[in-house]
């Protein structure tokens, strides 16, 4: 069994626990002592009334989550079992869609236990632990989750060593391992994902909507590019949804050899389109230069990059890319601009695309808006849970 240590909270954030808030902050704590990881936190007002239990994890966000808010509510294997039977129950729409066989079936506190994300890939679990004090709780979680779910195999990603840095690891855990690469299936397409090859697996499963959308609706006929494109898993969808042609942009080496995979499992011809690795702001000179023009372009960068001629941030960046993307969109195209950076809402966001297009001097209309999708579970007391902001700009 973990410690336990009591808290006070200040009295203008004890409000914000009896309304469901998730995230226990530093702020938010009169005293935070020395104490281990995985510490049970006993939170109580000024005047010692109960107010909920968690743990001490440190993440970028916080020093820890609410787990319960009935204080005679043991934290044992029951109660995780419990929960994650809930979460998995939310997914059975998932769970029953033979064109769909991966995503996420529990979103940290979205379901209740923060620190803790399981993707569920046709059968494989893949578990992503953002903390050492939620790793401190491994052995009675997992049990819980081997309780509540029958899995072929099991994975973690271990995301709290090294300043922001994946150390590469072994990841397998138990059960069968998973073949490499393994073929899951987003909307009848295929995407070859690797389970055990560093921090990501080829695919991300919160822009299946986003990917859905560009098949279905804003790609026959058009030419695309897709630039931090990583594996092309936009330009595939596209490609499936009839796009004449996709460029692929994307600055690592390995992304050429993974993007052709992704076409060839799919029965794509991937020599009938364009992979490159390069920066992307090199690649809009070049573009420039050779008057190219697109009428679909994909923008998903990660928050923050660093390659060997640029770095490149979404907070000061965003606006540089986004202008340069308008330039080389043809006349009623449709600009993609997506971004997980925690620092914008939808509305800032909105406010930097509005701002680049006035700069540009051309005229725009918002024609889709995407958060995360229904797997990625999130509560109405945590917003900021709800990361994802994905713009569709058809540009005048
Ligand atoms: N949009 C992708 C995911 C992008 S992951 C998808 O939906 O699957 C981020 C990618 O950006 C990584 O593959 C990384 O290699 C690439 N990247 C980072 N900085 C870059 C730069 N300056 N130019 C091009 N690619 C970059």
């Amino acid at each position: 069994m973990m410690n336990e240590i009591t808290l006070k909270i200040k009295k203008k954030s004890a409000q914000e626990y009896i309304k469901g808030y998730p995230l226990i902050t530093k702020e938010a704590v009169v005293n935070f002592p020395e104490m281990e990881e995985g510490t049970i936190l006993r939170l109580t007002d000024e005047s010692n009334r109960f107010l909920a239990k968690g743990y001490h994890g440190n993440q970028n966000k916080g020093i820890g989550w609410i787990l319960t808010s009935n204080e005679s509510q043991p934290l044992d294997q029951a109660f995780f079992v419990t929960l994650f039977k809930e979460a998995f129950a939310k997914r059975q729409a998932f769970f029953n869609d033979d064109a769909t066989t991966a995503f996420r079936i529990f979103n940290g506190e979205g379901d209740g236990l923060g620190g803790l994300t399981i993707d569920y890939y046709d059968g494989f679990l893949v578990l992503q632990w953002y903390s050492h004090g939620i790793y401190k709780w491994k052995s009675v979680l997992l049990a819980a989750i081997k309780n509540a779910i029958d899995a072929r195999g099991i994975y973690e990603k271990r995301r709290f060593d090294a300043k922001g840095q994946y150390l590469e690891s072994d990841d397998f855990l138990e059960g069968e391992t998973a073949p490499e690469p393994l073929i899951v299936k987003e909307n009848g397409i295929n995407y070859a994902v690797y389970l055990n090859d560093g921090a990501m697996t080829g695919i991300f499963l919160d822009q299946r909507d986003v990917r859905k959308t560009i098949c279905d609706d804003y790609a026959a006929g058009r030419t695309v590019l897709n630039t931090f494109s990583y594996t092309g898993a936009f330009s595939v969808a596209a490609a499936f949804g009839g796009a004449s042609h996709t460029t692929n942009v994307d600055v690592a080496n390995r992304s050429i050899p993974k993007t052709r995979e992704q076409f060839l499992v799919n029965e794509l011809d991937p020599a009938a389109h364009t992979i490159m690795a390069e920066d992307v702001f090199q690649y809009f000179k070049y573009a420039n230069r050779k008057n190219l023009s697109f009428d679909l372009v994909v923008l998903d960068p990660p928050s923050f990059a660093r390659t060997k001629k640029t770095t490149f941030s979404v907070a000061k960046d965003y606006g540089k890319l986004l202008e340069e993307s308008i330039t080389i969109t043809n006349k009623n195209g449709v600009i993609v601009a997506s971004t997980n950076y925690a620092g914008y809402s939808m509305d800032k966001f909105k406010k930097v695309v509005q701002d680049a297009f006035a700069n540009q001097n051309r005229q725009y209309r918002i024609v889709e808006q995407f958060t995360l999708p229904a797997d990625f579970v999130t509560r109405d007391s945590f917003k900021e849970g709800n990361y994802l902001k994905v713009l569709f700009l058809e540009v005048k």
